[in-house]
């Protein structure tokens, strides 16, 4: 079963680009799909649709089967994790981890337990207590990946996630963010500019150019494509 459905969407912004048309894809459950493409051909806009921080002109949203044009981003049951971690800099490792979970009035003891549980599978557990200024470029990552992780939510969707992190680190984050999807489970919407990420990371890849669908394969595919 698909767990998130693009059903025939077009965006177009009031100034008249039309930044995604007539975009199909479907993301099958616990399937870690890329939306690939250079800049500017919509993959931003098309995440920021399914995450509901922007409207859709044309076309029909579905995530777990049901129609979410209209609902707002808190009734997607969806995690975003962005380039920039927008980790609040005067909270501990732990509050930044629980922080939704608080607001969402989650009792104290079980915000505690998810975020202790998210954080042993992170490698997080003995910086709960530091705050982001004191963490590793990775370490900081895994935070954000932790905050998505402890609303336990039926997609992840991630924008260039790994951007804002030197090489090294990139192909290290790389490894770790493809491991820890499989081991969770979670399906996954992530958007990159950066082919090798694509190839290397995506269960099926989808290449977007000029705000339309080109492709959808597997890497091996992709491949043997000449
Ligand atoms: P990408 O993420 O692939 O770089 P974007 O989704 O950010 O692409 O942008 C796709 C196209 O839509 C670009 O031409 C961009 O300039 C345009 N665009 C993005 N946001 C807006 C906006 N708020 N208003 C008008 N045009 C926009
Ligand atoms: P990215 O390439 O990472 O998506 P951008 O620098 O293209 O980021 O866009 C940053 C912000 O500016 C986004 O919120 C986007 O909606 C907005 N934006 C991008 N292009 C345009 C545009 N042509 N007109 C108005 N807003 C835009």
């Amino acid at each position: 079963m698909a767990e998130i459905e693009i059903r025939g969407v077009t965006k177009r912004y009031p100034d008249g680009t039309v930044a995604i048309r007539d975009l199909s894809l479907e993301v099958g459950a616990g399937e870690l799909m890329i939306l690939v493409g250079p800049s500017g051909c919509g993959k931003s806009t098309a995440l920021r649709m399914v995450a509901g921080l922007e409207p859709i002109t044309e076309g029909e949203l579905l995530i777990g089967g049901q129609l979410v044009n209209d609902r707002p981003p808190k009734e997607r049951d969806i995690a975003m994790v962005f380039q920039n971690y927008a980790l609040y800099p005067h909270m501990t490792v732990e509050r930044n981890m629980g922080f939704a979970l608080t607001v969402a009035k989650v009792p104290k003891a079980a915000v505690a337990e998810r975020v202790l549980e998210a954080a042993r599978i992170l490698d997080l557990e003995e910086h709960l207590g530091r705050r982001p200024g004191q963490l590793s470029g990775g370490q900081r990552q895994r935070v954000a990946m932790g905050r998505a992780i402890v609303r336990d939510p039926k997609a992840f969707l991630m924008d260039e996630p790994l951007s804002n992190l030197d090489a090294k680190l990139r192909v290290q984050m790389r490894v770790e963010i493809a491991q820890l999807q499989r081991r969770l489970g979670t399906t996954t919407l992530y958007v990159t500019h950066d082919q090798t990420e694509a190839m290397t990371l995506g269960d099926r890849v989808a290449v977007l150019r000029g705000g339309e669908l080109q492709q959808v394969a597997t890497p091996a595919q992709l491949y043997d494509t000449p």
